[in-house]
């Protein structure tokens, strides 16, 4: 894949059960050099999730350590536990050159955006919302109250819809990936981050 001098931030949201997760890893499949930034919460590890791999999952007294350390590029309370993305990690990368994807919610996204007007914000939806318990209950990692509480938050994140720049229907993973492919890679094409190279070619004009 083309570089730019310096990485591309891609932000993804949407509803829980949408099948964002899966989408990442498909695509971190087809792009091995792009990084995945792994957020902290208070959450407690659902089963099969790995400390570092999913989530840095730490208590509310550490997460608040990490909060007044300045250590989050950016925090929100989602379904009651917190969530941030860990700051030095993502910044780091991104000088290095290398793209990185953020998977945190609406709330996150724009605090993103604010910071880094040129991060490309997606959102992934089911086919039909309706679509969305049917997922939870597939995945049947939630309770009962757990999953309401879910199904409830995903009307609000809904309505930001408006404020990203591209939105994925999930009705087939294989094409949901390679619209996210397509963005990634139009995105690097932009003139909007091509400044030194569209300087070159207009005569410094
Ligand atoms: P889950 O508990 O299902 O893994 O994630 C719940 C929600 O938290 C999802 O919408 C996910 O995108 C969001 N989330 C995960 N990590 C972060 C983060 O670092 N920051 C923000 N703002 N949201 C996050």
């Amino acid at each position: 894949m083309r570089k730019n001098k310096k990485g591309l931030l891609i932000v993804i949201s949407g509803p829980s059960g949408a099948g964002k997760g899966t989408i990442i890893k498909e695509i971190k499949n087809k792009i091995p050099d792009i990084a995945y930034s792994v957020s902290v919460t208070t959450r407690a590890p659902r089963e099969g999730e790995v400390d570092g791999r999913d989530y840095f999952f730490r208590s509310y007294e550490q997460f608040k350590d990490m909060l007044h350390n300045n250590e989050f590029l950016e925090t929100a309370e989602v379904y009651g536990n917190y969530y941030g993305t860990p700051r030095s990690y993502v910044e780091k990368l991104l000088m290095d050159g290398k793209d990185v994807i953020l998977e945190i919610d609406t709330v996150g996204a724009e605090n993103v955006k604010k910071q880094f007007p040129s991060a490309v914000l997606v959102f992934i939806v089911p086919p039909a919302t309706k679509d969305l318990e049917a997922r939870l209950d597939k995945r049947g990692t939630e309770t009962d109250e757990v999953k309401a509480r879910r199904l409830q938050a995903s009307e609000k994140e809904f309505a930001s819809i408006k404020k990203y720049d591209y939105v994925i229907v999930n009705n087939d993973l294989t094409d949901a990936v390679d619209d996210l492919l397509a963005i990634i890679r139009s995105t690097h094409c932009t003139v909007k981050l091509n400044s030194v190279l569209v300087h070159k070619f207009s005569g410094g004009k």
